[in-house]
Parts: structure tokens; sequence; C-alpha cells
């Protein structure tokens, strides 16, 4: 990668093996990959309990044993970031029937204390996680594949669009660039992820100019707008 040095990377979208049912690499490995490519942190996202989450599947336990589970891959990187110096953060993405949003900001404890999170509404998961100080992010809007029903915009109860998701290139690059105009029509923030569930595959990053030493940090520079620009191989 060669990616100008003096700007900080970051990864917003990434599943473990441990917290999603279609992740291939565990979150200890990944840190590794994303330290050798020069980003200073990574944001684990793995599918909420409404998705395709590990612990959705975990019929019998209680809430703490599956929130216990659906945490671990990000521990686990978490853990090994902070032996080698990357940066790792939580944050969740959530399925609606194939809408799947980016939550960002909150953390094991809050999970703990809200189990309601799970089941409700769109509306209602974004006044949750804004009670909390959290942002939510409509991950590939414009996305279509056989487990997404139909394509249902909520531009009211997000903060900001993934305009750029990376894996969404190697299905259809149009994907993309309807979710570029629909963030700019709706004068929406604008991110950018892998959506990475094996390291080795394509990645893509959200560079800035100082480093984020927080999820706040992340929050705050997006829906405030600070200067930051995306990065993939090739670009
Ligand atoms: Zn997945
Ligand atoms: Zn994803």
């Amino acid at each position: 990668m060669s990616k100008d040095m003096r700007e900080f990377l970051y990864e917003t979208h990434l599943h473990t093996a441990e917290g999603s049912a279609c992740g291939k690499t565990p979150g200890a490995e990944y840190v590794h990959t994303y330290k050798e490519a020069g980003y200073d942190g990574i944001i684990v996202t793995d599918h909420f309990f409404n998705g395709n989450s590990v612990a959705r599947f975990m019929e019998f336990a209680t809430w703490e044993e599956k929130v216990d589970v659906f945490c671990s891959g990000y521990e686990q990187a978490k853990e090994a970031g902070e032996k080698i110096g990357l940066k790792v953060f939580f944050g969740w993405e959530s399925g609606y029937a194939g809408t799947e949003f980016l939550v960002y900001g909150l953390t094991k404890e809050w999970l703990l204390k809200h189990p309601e999170i799970v089941g409700c509404s769109i509306r209602k998961q974004y006044e949750l996680v804004h009670e909390a100080g959290g942002m939510v992010i409509h991950a590939h809007p414009f996305r279509e594949a056989p487990y997404i029903a139909e394509i249902r915009l909520e531009p009211e109860y997000v903060d900001g669009v993934e305009v750029y998701n990376r894996a969404n290139e190697s299905r259809n690059p149009v994907f993309n660039k309807r979710a570029y105009r629909y963030a700019k029509d709706n004068d929406l923030p604008m991110t950018c992820g892998s959506d990475i569930h094996q390291a080795g595959s394509p990645v893509c990053a959200m560079c800035f100019e100082k480093p984020l030493h927080s999820i706040e940090d992340y929050i705050n520079a997006v829906c405030k707008r600070k200067k930051y620009s995306f990065y993939t191989e090739g670009s």
C-alpha cells in the first residue's frame, strides 16, 4: 500500500469468525494484516442478533452468554491489537430483512442492559443508539443480493451513508454510485468500509489527518463532517 503515511487509516466495516456466521478470519488474525498495511485502527462490526450473528443461533443461551459470544471477536482483536499497536474499536451491523446498518459508539455494558435493541424497529434503533450517544450508518443501501428482500431507504433514521463498500465493487460498482447519489441528495455524511469477511480480501480505508483515539472521535469526525478521504488499493 502506497498511501501517504502522514494520514491515519481506519477500517470501519469488518466481520470476525467469532461473531459473524459468515466471518472466516478470527479477530486476532486481522490485526496483523491491517498493521502491515499501515492502518492506525479497525472497527469490528460483526453481524448483530438480527443479522447473520453466531450468537443468534444460540437458542437456549441467556442474553449474557449471547452478548459474550457476540463481543468475543472484537475482544480478541482488541487484545491482539494492543500488543502490536493497532487500535481496535467496537461496533456492529444490524439487519432488517437485508436492510443493514452499521452502529457505532455503544459498548458491551450497554448491550447487557438493553436487550430490547433486538427486535426493535429501525426508528427505535435510531432513538436508542442516539440516547446513548452513538451513530447509525446505512450500510451499502443499494446492494442487490438474494438475502436482501428489497431496497429500503430510511434517511431520517440514519446519521450517514456508506457510499463506498469495497465488497460491493466486486458485485456491481453501480450499487456504490447510487449510494453516493443518495447521500448527496439527502445531504448525509459519507463513509466507506471494506465489509471484509476474510483477511486478504480487498480493503478500503477512511483516512484522517489526525489519529482517532476512540470510537467517539470517529463519530464526531463523521457527524461533524471533519475532513477525511477514502482510499482503496489502486485509487
Ligand atoms: Zn456477512
Ligand atoms: Zn457487513
